[in-house]
Formats: C-alpha cells, sequence, structure tokens
C-alpha cells in the first residue's frame, strides 16, 4: 500500500464543519473594520527575510529562531511572512500610499511561525490587523483599541481584559533601559539564557521573558513609569480617559513591553483567562519611528494584530448559537424527465436568495430522502412526473415531524421564503 503523506506539523486543514465558524468570525472582523472606514490591504506571503530582520528585529524569537527563511534559486534570501506589519509598511513606502496623507488600513490573512505547537499556537496561524498611519495623538490610539472592543461585541464574547502601557520615547526609553541594564547586570548568573543573551542588546525584552525564575529578579527592578518623559506621560493619561469615555478599563501593566522591537510609546493587548496558557487574542501598540526605518517620510503608526485561531476558539466555547452550515431546500426529481423542470426550480429558489442542493445521480426516492436529511435541509421539495403534469412539487418539511403537502409551482419560491422567515 501506498504511505498517505501528512500535512506538515503544526499546519492545519480547515475542515468542513469548521468553516462556517471560520467565515462567521471573518464577516465580523470585516464589518467592524468597515464600520471604522478602513480599507483592506493584501500583500504577498513571501518577503524578502531582510525585511523582517530589518523592522522586527534580528534579538526577537520570531527572527531568530521562528521565520520559515530559504534561498530562492541560490540568489535571494526569502522568508513566509511571520507577521503583516512589516509587509504593509513596505508596500505603504513602496506604493507611496503615506504621501501627505492618512491611511487606516486592515488585513486578514495567513501567517507562519517555527515555533512549538500546542492549543492556540500554530505554525501556520491567521491574523486580522488593524494598522493606523499618519495620527501623533492618542485619539487614534483610542480609537484603534475601541474597534477591538467593537469585535468582541459583534461576536458576544465576553471577559476580554485589555492590558495597556507606555514605552515613553526614544530618550525616555533609552534612559530606562540604562537603568534596567544596571540593575539586571548584577543578577548576570541568574538569568537565563536568552535573557542573557539579550541583556547588552535590548534588555527591555527581558520583561517579557516567561521564566519564572528571570521574572522573580524583575520585581525589584526600576521601574519603566519613573523614566516616562513628559510628553509620554502626557499622551498616556489622555489615552486612558478617552478609553474611560469608551467604557473600557484598561489595566495597567508595566510589564507589558511586546516582543517586537519596532514599538514605541503606547502598547496594548486583549487577554482572557478562558484559553489556557495562550491567553493573548490581540496585541498592537505604535511604531512610530518604522516607516522612516524602512525608508519613508517620518509617519507615526499604531496597529493590532489579532490571532484569529484563538478567537475561533472563544465562539466555540461561549457561543450558544455556533453558526451551522444550513441549507434552505433539498430537491429531489423521480425521473429522468423531471430533472429539467426540478433544475429550473432549484434555480428559481436560489435567484430568491436561497441556499439550494439539487440532487445529482439519480436513486430510489427513499434514498434521496436520506440524503436530503443529512444535508440538514429545512425544506426537501419533491419533483416526479406526476407533479410535472400537474404543475406542483411535494414539500416535506424536514424538521418539522415531517409534515407534507402540495404547492403549486407558481407561488413555491414566496411558499418557502415564507416558511424559511
Ligand atoms: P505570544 O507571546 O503568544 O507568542 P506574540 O507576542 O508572539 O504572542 P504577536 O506577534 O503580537 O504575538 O501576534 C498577535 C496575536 O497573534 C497573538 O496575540 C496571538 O493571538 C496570535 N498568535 C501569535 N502567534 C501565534 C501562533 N503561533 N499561533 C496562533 N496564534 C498566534
Ligand atoms: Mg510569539
Amino acid at each position: 500500500m501506498k504511505q498517505k503523506i501528512q500535512s506538515v506539523k503544526g499546519m492545519n486543514d480547515l475542515l468542513p464543519d469548521q468553516t462556517s465558524a471560520w467565515h462567521y468570525v471573518e464577516n465580523a472582523m470585516r464589518n467592524v473594520a468597515w464600520s471604522y472606514g478602513y480599507q483592506e490591504i493584501r500583500t504577498p506571503m513571501l518577503e524578502r527575510t531582510a525585511l523582517f530582520q530589518q523592522s522586527i528585529g534580528d534579538q526577537t524569537d520570531i527572527v531568530e529562531k521562528e521565520m520559515y527563511t530559504f534561498v530562492d534559486s541560490g540568489e535571494e534570501m526569502l522568508s513566509l511572512r511571520p507577521e503583516a506589519t512589516a509587509s504593509t509598511v513596505r508596500a505603504c513606502n513602496q506604493h507611496g500610499l503615506l504621501h501627505n496623507t492618512h491611511q487606516r488600513l486592515w488585513y486578514m490573512g495567513p501567517m507562519f511561525r517555527r515555533e512549538r505547537p500546542q492549543r492556540g499556537r500554530y505554525r501556520q496561524f491567521h491574523q486580522f490587523g488593524i494598522e493606523a498611519f499618519g495620527w501623533l495623538g492618542p485619539d487614534i490610539d483610542a480609537e484603534v483599541i475601541r474597534i477591538g472592543a467593537r469585535i468582541w461585541k459583534e461576536m458576544n464574547i465576553e471577559g476580554m481584559t485589555l492590558l495597556v502601557n507606555t514605552l515613553g520615547n526614544q530618550s525616555s526609553r533609552d534612559a530606562y533601559r540604562n537603568a534596567l541594564h544596571q540593575y539586571l547586570d548584577h543578577y548576570r548568573g541568574d538569568l537565563d539564557d536568552d535573557s542573557l543573551r539579550r541583556l547588552d542588546k535590548n534588555p527591555l525584552r527581558i520583561l517579557d521573558s516567561k521564566v519564572e525564575s528571570t521574572q522573580l529578579l524583575l520585581k525589584e527592578a526600576p521601574s519603566l513609569h519613573d523614566h516616562l518623559d513628559a510628553d509620554a506621560k502626557a499622551h498616556f493619561e489622555r489615552l486612558c480617559s478617552l478609553l474611560d469615555d469608551a467604557g473600557i478599563t484598561p489595566v495597567i501593566s508595566q510589564k507589558l513591553v511586546r516582543g517586537l522591537d519596532y514599538y514605541t510609546s503606547t502598547v496594548f493587548e486583549w487577554v482572557t483567562d478562558q484559553l489556557g496558557s495562550q491567553s493573548a487574542v490581540c496585541a498592537g501598540g505604535r511604531y512610530d519611528g518604522l516607516v522612516e526605518l524602512r525608508g519613508g517620510k517620518p509617519t507615526p503608526a499604531i496597529g493590532f494584530a489579532l490571532g484569529m485561531e484563538r478567537m475561533v476558539e472563544l465562539i466555540a466555547m461561549q457561543n450558544e448559537h455556533t453558526p451551522k452550515n444550513e441549507i434552505d431546500v433539498y430537491v429531489i426529481q423521480l425521473s429522468d424527465a423531471a430533472i429539467s423542470e426540478a433544475t429550473r426550480l432549484s434555480e428559481k429558489l436560489r435567484d430568491s436568495g436561497l441556499r439550494v442542493v439539487s440532487h445529482c445521480g439519480g436513486g430510489k426516492m427513499k434514498n434521496q430522502m436520506k440524503k436530503a436529511d443529512q444535508s440538514g435541509a429545512r425544506i426537501a421539495a419533491i419533483f416526479g412526473d406526476d407533479e410535472q403534469v400537474r404543475g406542483v412539487a411535494q414539500i416535506k418539511l424536514l424538521r418539522d415531524s415531517g409534515i407534507q403537502r402540495e404547492v403549486p409551482l407558481n407561488t413555491l419560491v414566496d411558499w418557502c421564503k415564507d416558511y424559511l422567515g
């Protein structure tokens, strides 16, 4: 027997009984982005490796060890995108989208990171993201955060907590970096390997460490907020008051620094306690320096990325009405001669917006009825030689104790629509 080839570890098929939940989540996100006036951008899944090295940062987990990278025909290093902010910035610069104008953008699609697969963590996963370019003030920060809040509302997701922090401007961040370095330098021997490697290059990233002993050391570390400049403080206070206006109560978390190098000023994360250890559903922040760093004009920016697998899991846990893959009408044809009329009938039902499956492959009435039942359809429309002659169809209500009745063809569409509501 030939061996069946299986999918690659951490890369999942989404099967037919899962995709309707995905459509539901995708539609909700599209609708919310649309309602805030954001426009979609689609960038390629493959980019030059240098783009991610220079945007996300050499010392980050993503670039150090998680990217799928290969040499293309012996010449160029390419990587599957691990996230889409770097690509969005590249596309904006490449096509002049930021020349004297602002942009409100969103994206959705697969991302690739070679990390250890576990619940809520895969090697191909999907993100929905928002990126707003050109605004400096806290009003856009609050808007971007409100978009997240509206997505939870749209999908009836409860129990989301917003964590926020500010990293300050470049100079206050540098001052803090020095203070933190000085403090942690005394504890070199106690740091985990990753943190030790980061100590000299980017000690801020150590705050993000998931190693418990390192987190203990950090308890007494100097505080980021003691080093903030006045502008950063004012921006952050205004953001908190705008969130308060919107009925959002954030938890201020000084340990929140985010794993990517490009963040400045506001950073935030939406977390839940319902997904086990993968608690972050949505994460983002300002990246005011990135557009310029990548060759564009200085342009402030803020965005977030939302993990869609985690969202789908939350929906499955919380929503009583998980969307189903329902068929409205299943059309049964009992003779070869009836096929033409039955097909016309099916198309007419579809013209009126209904979801209709026409039976294919012939077979006995009993067999076709069984298929109708399995399809989940609410109505079976039965059509044979006798019905054709008399201009009627037999209607069977499959979820209504199997009630059966005869309906004239010229009123069939209205009849079905009325019944289905
Ligand atoms: P984590 O600390 O969980 O690794 P991260 O800082 O790497 O998160 P981001 O790069 O900010 O995450 O991505 C934003 C969101 O995308 C995360 O909050 C999460 O919901 C989702 N996400 C990130 N990596 C994965 C993955 N490997 N599988 C599924 N979802 C993911
Ligand atoms: Mg990660």
